[in-house]
């Protein structure tokens, strides 16, 4: 980095270190035998040294014992939060959990509790890393059992500035979507689609409809079929909207959708023609069938045929609140 003001910010940074950001805190629970089973559970530890009457807590389950759960710890001081401010304030509004590192003194057993104070150990110089630019800050947290020391916790984060999309960068070609993989047991779904066909597959053994399509039915194995034509009518079943992480050809943020049809299936589409905080759960729809990538009739909607760069999706048009 260069220029003096970095170099004013850090000092004014490092003028944290070593000040406390939690005193005196109390684990919210004793060392307990459902926490642990729990964690092992969870982690799939079968280890017999967990279990039963002279049963140790797992090492690595340490920071468990300090969580301070959705209602938080009361005991956290302003220091932290002035740092993050002070951050915030020269630009580095990102923040990222790089790594931690542990040390385990004593094993910790069912009825211990935990008391513990974490204080700011060290800023680091201005890093430019993949993500951005900004300061590592490592806080080391200490365990006890009554005065002797259980544990330590260091915990680092970079808090960052990020860098500007790549996309920003000039004459940078828009990357083209993802095109569909086209198998012998689907090919028949994207031949409809080439004709603005939504075809759905249909167990000739049973009568039941399904999509995606695959060689065989699910409700019983028969593997004989057909297709049915649907209406395109359907409505929003779920949906998420993409903010994060970017895809290339894709614009965040976008709603993604699990369309049920009229017929009973569903299937996953974008949702068009209405903003992407306006979708929601039961949105009826419509399919519509849209080109994508083609040069030639760029901008285009339905354009039809299969000529080109450009490929054909079906995609769901809000039949209500038009943009
Ligand atoms: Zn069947």
């Amino acid at each position: 980095m260069s220029g003096d003001e970095p170099d004013e910010l850090l000092a004014r940074l490092r003028a944290y270190e070593g000040r406390a950001a939690a005193v005196s805190c109390v684990g919210k629970d004793r060392v307990n035998l459902p926490m642990i089973r729990h964690w092992c559970e969870a982690m799939g530890d079968t280890n017999p040294a967990y279990e039963g009457p002279e049963a140790v807590a797992p090492a690595t389950m340490l920071q468990a014992w300090t969580m301070g759960g959705l209602s938080g710890n009361e005991t956290r001081t302003a220091a932290f939060d002035e740092l993050s401010a002070l951050l915030d304030e020269a630009g580095c509004i990102s923040i990222v959990a790089t790594d931690c590192e542990q040390e385990y003194l004593r094993p910790l057993r069912p009825g211990d509790e935990i008391t513990f104070d974490t204080v700011i150990e060290t800023v680091s110089e201005r890093k430019t890393t993949k993500l951005g630019s900004g300061y590592f800050i490592t806080t080391r947290t200490d365990m006890r059992v009554g005065s002797r020391l259980a544990g330590t916790h260091r915990f680092r984060m970079l808090k960052y500035a990020p860098h500007a999309p790549a996309r920003a960068k000039r004459n940078t070609p828009r990357p083209r979507r993802p095109r569909p993989v086209v198998n012998r047991d689907n090919a028949g779904f994207w031949e409809g689609v080439d004709r603005h066909e939504l075809l759905i597959q249909r167990c000739t053994g049973c009568g039941t409809l399904r999509h995606p399509w695959l060689p065989g039915c699910n409700s019983c194995g028969c593997l004989d079929w057909d297709t049915v034509r649907a209406s395109g009518e359907g409505t929003v079943y779920s949906y998420v909207v993409m903010h994060h992480p970017p895809f290339p050809a894709f614009d965040p943020p976008y709603a993604v959708a699990l369309v049920e049809l009229a017929e009973g299936v569903r299937m996953v589409s974008n949702v068009v023609g209405v903003p992407y905080d306006k979708v929601r759960v039961g949105l009826p729809v419509r399919v519509e069938f849209r080109r994508y990538d083609d040069e030639s009739t760029a901008g285009s909607e339905g354009a039809g045929g299969v000529q080109g760069d450009g490929v054909l999706l079906p995609v769901f048009r809000a039949a209500e609140g038009e943009a």
